[in-house]
């Protein structure tokens, strides 16, 4: 299977062998018999390189939502939005319009307009690399911006409970469709792209001098890399078919056809002119899978 057919920024090589999971025991069979996999979700953070992965790509589609609110890990995050809103549970309703799994948004504690997913998390069932089943607390998955626990240990999750707030579900849709019209500007149907490219920078580790310079772009206590990237030239700048918004220079954006290599090359042209210009090391919020470190 080609990766490219799996990302959404269509992109990547093939994988070695690629299964899909639908249900737990599919999943625990499958590892049994291969220890070295991949396990995805939609796809939505992956740069995965033109060489692809070589090992087993396992994607989850395990879905399920009981209560307020357990969910599997493979259930789409927009299908628990969705169900949050319509019972009237507050805490997740901005992070509408996220692409890509409940599991694959855990892994990176993914978030938008001040609202993370791991807000209202109270615990998680996880399969550890010994092949256990576990459940573990919030406090355990060591959530911070744009990580988790996850990304060090690679246990898979399995599933996850939240403790949400009650609400009126007309005030919780308003609040989702407001979020929903300003993501669809900045990411309009059909972009091929991993989302934002690189993480944004948490105020308190910036410098004075250059808090100084920026307290008015900080934005949830952070300033956003594409002001960065805006100061060395990255909007509109392009690469053969990878090339950066003219709105947003932290959205990568591939034309159709382009390639991993393009990419990582664009991305990394940039970071190290930021490095140069204002001595700050950009991270990537996105996943390079068989690719060096940027
Ligand atoms: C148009 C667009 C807009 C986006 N906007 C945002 C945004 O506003 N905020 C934001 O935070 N992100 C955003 N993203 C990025 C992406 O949607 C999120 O990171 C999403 O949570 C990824 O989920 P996924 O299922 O697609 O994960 P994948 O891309 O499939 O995987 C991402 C990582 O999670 C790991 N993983 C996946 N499932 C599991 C599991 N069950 N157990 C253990 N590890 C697992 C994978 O191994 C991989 O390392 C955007 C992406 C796109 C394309």
């Amino acid at each position: 299977m080609l990766m490219s057919k799996i990302t959404t920024l269509q992109i990547g090589g093939p994988a070695k062998d690629f299964q899909i999971v639908r249900s737990e025991q599919e999943l625990l069979d499958l590892i049994k018999k291969n220890s070295d996999f991949l396990i995805i979700g939609g796809g939505g953070n992956l740069l995965v390189s033109d060489e692809g992965i070589d090992k087993l790509v396992i994607k989850n589609e395990i879905t399920g939502i009981s209560g307020d609110v357990s969910v599997k890990s493979g259930t789409l995050l927009q299908d628990l939005v969705n169900y949050s809103i319509e019972h009237g549970l507050a805490g997740l309703q901005k992070l509408t319009g996220i692409p890509g799994t409940v599991g694959g948004a855990v892994y990176g504690n993914a978030g938008a307009y001040g609202q993370t997913i791991s807000d209202y998390i109270t615990h998680a069932v996880i399969l550890s690399k010994a092949k256990n089943l576990k459940t573990i607390t919030k406090n355990s998955c060591l959530f911070s911006y744009r990580d988790s626990i996850f990304k060090k240990k690679k246990d898979i999750i399995l599933e996850v409970t939240f403790q949400l707030e009650n609400a009126e579900p007309a005030e919780l849709k308003k609040e989702a469709e407001a979020v929903l019209a300003k993501r669809l500007i900045k990411y309009p149907l059909g972009i091929k792209c991993p989302g934002s490219f690189f993480k944004n920078i948490i105020a308190e580790t910036l410098s004075k001098e250059i808090l100084e310079k920026v307290s008015d772009k900080i934005i949830y206590g952070k300033l956003p890399a594409g002001t960065l990237l805006e100061e060395v030239g990255a909007k509109g700048a392009s690469l053969d078919n990878i090339y950066i918004a003219d709105y947003h220079a932290n959205l990568f954006i591939n034309k159709g056809g382009g390639t991993a290599k393009s990419f990582y090359n664009l991305a990394k042209k940039y970071a190290l002119l930021v490095k140069e210009k204002f001595n700050i090391t950009l991270e990537p919020e996105v996943q390079l899978i068989n690719l060096p470190s940027l």
